[in-house]
């Protein structure tokens, strides 16, 4: 009898152990952020958001330029050729719904999720 209670918890302990890996691997597939990038209300890229992602480059269109830099998780305009500078002057967007919006270029970019 105690031999096959010993083998029923262990039982029980391996499926916990099992669902708990598998919440954790959901629930990390879906909070995974994306930088979306919108010019003119038309998609023109999207970057998973990740903490080793260090990357930087220009998005040029007929309105001007906008110089995106991503690194430590988080997304900053830090230079544009836009009238206002409000794009520049917003702070880096990091959490979900973050938004920079350069107006004068039409320019979006955001942070979202999955979806
Ligand atoms: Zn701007």
């Amino acid at each position: 009898m105690k031999k096959r209670e010993i083998i029923i918890i262990g039982i029980i302990l391996l499926a916990a152990v099992g669902a708990l890996v598998f919440m954790r691997l959901s629930s990390a597939s879906q909070n995974q952020l994306y930088v979306k990038i919108t010019v003119d209300g038309e998609l023109y890229d999207t970057i998973p958001l990740t903490d080793d992602l260090d990357t930087e480059f220009t998005i040029s269109t007929d309105l001007g330029e906008n110089h995106v830099v991503i690194k430590n998780g988080t997304v900053d305009v830090d230079w544009a050729d836009c009238a206002n500078q409000v794009c520049v002057n917003t702070k880096s967007a990091e959490y979900l719904h973050d938004t920079i919006v350069c107006l004068p270029h039409k320019l979006i970019v955001e942070i979202v999720d999955g979806e």
